[in-house]
């Protein structure tokens, strides 16, 4: 009798001539919705459980660490994690999330987004991109390393729910149940640019803040008798972007932007008509700050200039966090398994990528806010949380060939 133990590159091989087993795969999967229940969905129950089907046979557990759903009552958020158990302490992570978001506008999709709808290299449908690709490339990362070949770190892939609301069904209950040790090496691909070339190993604060403010309603041909909102918030928010651009100064090149970002976004309709003077005004400021500033005291400051107007004109300027969303410490990017991870990278794509902070939030930072290094990496991306998302068949197997090497340097030799 022959054993015949498949090498990296016999792996590299089977992946690339995957494309079909992908393609069906991934559209399999898009056929299940996997909408979480406050956004009017049923949950990802049906989707985990056809992802269980693929991953059987090809691992040496399969476990569910499924949960109720806290304010649904009666539906299950769904967390699947399949596992190749290696000789050494740690494990290889690849995080993948099950559910998506609403498709939005049905008339500005071009086909349906529940039939997917494959055209040369590309896949359309909702959840293609965000986070099928990851689903489907960690599988094939994986699924043909044969049990018991396994020298160094375990492998280890989890299918999580409830990433596009809180996390605290999917991620967040992983992370609380303690499956996360500091020997593991987590990748979350829930980001990424065309060729691979960066690496989301740090974010930045964010802090959605709304400020109301209070004046009197007149007429249009009396100003004297009443008290401009409008006016008092335009004064008021011009100050205030300049002086915390002036106060919040720092820069850090690890970012991009290097800053810390303050924009104002929404603003509401007060008067419906032009000849009325508005009493009241509102509106938002977005803010990504960078790590090293604490978003209360910027807070604080927000509110100090706040009442510096309250003074000056008489108007009343309620100053209230909307959403605050603290980023844990960086991601190392100097350990030996982050180095094995790049030279992974540069063997599939032939270059190395670059660590990089961005503004936007990830399941990364759960991770980070608990101590551990999660990195965020894959190919491609863009056109999630879009009508037409659509994934290029080719990004799925080059993040599979670089999941697949990851796991030989980590996992196999
Ligand atoms: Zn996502």
């Amino acid at each position: 009798m022959v054993f015949f133990t498949m090498q990296l590159d016999d792996v590299l091989r089977v992946i690339e001539d995957s494309r079909d087993g992908i393609v069906k795969d991934m559209c399999s999967m898009i056929r299940i919705p996997a909408i979480g229940p406050f956004n009017g969905g049923v949950g990802e129950c049906e989707r985990a459980d056809f992802i269980q089907t693929l991953l059987e046979g090809h691992f040496d557990s399969i476990e569910r660490y499924d949960v109720e759903d806290d304010q649904f009552p009666g539906i299950i958020r769904p967390n699947v994690v399949a596992r190749k158990h290696g000789k050494k302490n740690g494990t290889v992570w690849i995080i993948s999330h099950l559910d998506t978001v609403l498709p939005g506008d049905l008339d500005k999709w071009d086909s349906p987004p529940y039939e997917p709808r494959v055209d040369g290299d590309r896949i359309f449908g909702l959840g293609t991109e965000d986070n099928g690709q990851s689903v489907i490339a960690s599988l094939y990362g994986a699924k043909f390393f044969e049990s018991g070949t396994l020298n160094g770190k375990s492998i280890a892939l989890a299918f999580v729910a409830d990433e596009e609301t809180k996390s605290l069904m999917g991620i967040g209950h992983l992370i609380d149940l303690g499956l996360f040790s500091k020997d593991d090496f987590i990748l979350v691909p829930d980001w990424g640019t065309p060729n691979g070339s960066l690496v989301d190993v740090a974010e930045k604060h964010l802090l959605w803040v709304k400020f109301a403010v209070f004046g009197k309603q007149t007429h249009g041909s009396t100003p004297n008798k009443g008290l401009n909102a409008y006016r008092v918030s335009s004064f008021f928010l011009v100050d205030l972007l300049e002086r915390l651009k002036d106060r919040y100064s720092n820069t850090n090149d690890i970012f991009r932007p290097d800053v810390s970002t303050f924009e104002p976004t929404k603003s509401i309709q007060t008067v419906g008509n032009i000849n009325t003077i508005p009493g009241y005004d509102e509106f938002y400021l977005d803010c990504r700050i960078l790590p090293e500033y604490d978003p209360n005291e910027i807070m604080e400051f927000m509110r100090s200039v706040a009442k510096e107007h309250e003074e000056r004109t008489g108007a009343r300027i309620e100053v209230s966090i909307d959403q605050c969303t603290i980023s844990g410490v960086p991601s190392d990017d100097t350990t030996d398994d982050y180095r094995e991870f790049v030279a992974s990278v540069k063997d599939v794509l032939g270059q190395e990528p670059i660590s990089v902070g961005v503004g936007g939030g990830t399941c990364a930072n759960f991770f980070r806010l608990v101590g551990l290094n999660a990195y965020v990496w894959q190919c491609g991306g863009g056109t999630l949380h879009q009508p037409n998302e659509h994934v290029l068949v080719s990004n799925i197997i080059n993040d599979a060939k670089v999941y697949a090497t990851v796991f030989d340097r980590l996992c196999i030799r």
